[in-house]
């Protein structure tokens, strides 16, 4: 890729000799113009960079770019464009360096993920995000208010002056899109009162801590526009967060979320009066005959900005499988058109994962967004499962593996019965053995019948010429690490 530096470089230029402070996407997408960043994105998507401008302009897509983030490879999230997943990485108040969080980033960008978010709460926060930022090719998101709290005593000592500060701060670090529970009003509190589980997302619940200890309502709203301000100087966009989430089953789709839904769709109209990118975060733990009115809900409410979910969680009832129970709901919500999953871990409600709940997480979360676009019909989706079926039929085993979301997990169950290099030539595998292998059985009848596999090469081969394989790691991090990292985001 070109320098984005470059890009940013002549873009900032411009924008001074016409005394243009704002610097969003979804600024230049409205003036018309296509940036280097549009055409990079319609690159991936394999779409027309007129079609990237025009959902930017109008809000259905945004691409995370802060102009200080110019190692940036951009990419776009939108309903329009293929489901994306986030991962967290992020250290706690007791573990974790700078090291380790670059391992995690590596974990995260190795295995596919879209974009991540640095959920840090202890340690120096702002020299992790810096070193996450520079060397991460995808976005950064945060959750501002987790720093704002550790810079006090307790959360009710955190002022709305220094929550600017810290955003201010953020976005000239080059963060690229950040959480803001600005949907959390005081008069919503009374509604969670009756709830099983309350107010489970963090910065929800910290909101409305400091609401009812001072009696007023939350800062975040109440100083919307200048965040707009700060957010149109850096090219931010908004995440804004679902404080008061179901967190269980028994409170999914109630009162108290739609309430915050609401909100969170005026807030956008806001902030696209000031051409500031946003997306929508969503649930959570959700029962399945729910999820297409979720999706409803979001699109009509919140004027079809891009919905970025948790999940949801399908089920309450299998801690220590809830990337399955989650990926079930994410695969639903995507295929009805969510346009980025954030992932959950084995570890979820248990604990902080470690680097194999990371990537259990991740690999559930591919799966899930693949499927949803599959579901969705979005142009090449199959391709790659096209291909991994014909590598299978064909006993190529070594494209197989390498088609594979996980190609060391699938060599390694392959070679754990089968190591012998022979049997990467072999027509079975010991599932079955050789006598019995269907597939070995059907070429053996098309033999019978005269009939070749030539056809299958042919089509076989034309197929991985069209599939591009991810996925690079960032230069310069290290491998991945054992350690845990934060388990959920917001
Ligand atoms: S032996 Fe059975 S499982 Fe293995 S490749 Fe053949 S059909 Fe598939």
């Amino acid at each position: 890729m070109a320098s984005r530096e470059t890009w940013v470089r002549e873009r900032l230029a411009e924008a001074s000799a016409r005394g243009d402070e704002n610097v969003t996407q979804m600024h230049y997408a409205r003036m018309g113009v296509i940036t280097e960043e549009m055409k990079y994105v319609a690159a991936r998507e394999k779409l027309s960079p007129e079609l990237v401008r025009d959902e930017v302009a109008r809000g259905r897509a945004i691409i995370p770019a802060n102009i200080r983030h110019v190692n940036l490879e951009p990419m776009g999230i939108g309903v329009a464009f293929k489901c994306k997943i986030n991962a967290n990485i992020g250290n706690s108040a007791t573990t974790s360096n700078i090291d380790e969080e670059l391992r995690k980033l590596h974990i995260a960008v190795h295995y596919g993920s879209d974009t991540a978010m640095d959920l840090s709460t202890g340690g120096d926060i702002p020299a992790i995000r810096q070193a996450i930022i520079d060397h991460s090719p995808i976005p950064i998101g945060t959750v501002p208010i987790y720093e704002a709290v550790t810079r006090v005593r307790r959360m009710e000592d955190v002022t709305p002056e220094l929550m600017l500060e810290v955003i201010e701060e953020q976005a000239l670090q080059g963060v690229d899109y950040m959480t803001i529970h600005a949907g959390v009003l005081r008069e919503f509190l009374p509604m969670v009162r009756n709830r099983v589980t309350g107010i489970v997302s963090r910065g929800g619940a910290l909101l409305a801590q400091w609401m009812s200890y001072h009696h007023r309502d939350n800062f975040l709203y109440e100083r919307f526009t200048d965040i707009c301000k700060i957010f149109r100087k850096y090219d931010v966009s908004f995440s804004l967060g679902d404080g008061l989430r179901p967190g269980s089953l028994a409170d999914a789709s109630d009162e108290a979320q739609f309430a915050e839904l609401k909100v969170l769709g005026e807030l956008a109209k806001k902030a696209w009066e000031h051409d500031v990118q946003v997306m929508i975060e969503g649930p959570g733990h959700i029962p399945m005959d729910q999820i297409e009115l979720q999706v409803k809900k979001e699109m009509e409410m919140c004027h079809e900005a891009p919905f970025y979910t948790l999940g949801p969680l399908v089920t309450d009832i299998a801690p220590g499988y809830d990337h399955i129970t989650s990926a079930i709901g994410a695969a639903m919500i995507g295929w009805h058109g969510a346009a980025m999953l954030c992932y959950v871990t084995p570890k979820e409600h248990l604990g902080l994962p470690n680097a194999d709940d990371v990537r259990q997480g991740i690999i559930a979360y591919k799966i899930a967004a693949h499927a949803a676009d599959v579901a969705r019909h979005r142009p090449g989706a199959r391709d790659r499962d096209d291909a991994l079926s014909y590598a299978r039929f064909l006993f190529d085993w070594e494209k197989q593996f390498d088609l594979s979301l996980d190609p060391e997990t699938a060599r390694s169950m392959h070679d754990e019965t089968l190591a012998d290099p022979y049997y990467k030539e072999a027509k079975f595998c010991s599932m079955c053995g050789p006598k019995f292998c269907s597939m070995n059985a059907t070429q053996i009848a098309d033999a019978y019948a005269g009939q070749t596999q030539e056809e299958r090469q042919q089509r076989f081969v034309q197929l991985l010429a069209k599939v591009e394989l991810p996925v690079s790691a960032p230069a310069n991090v290290p491998e991945e690490s054992a350690e845990p990292t934060p388990a959920k985001s917001a």
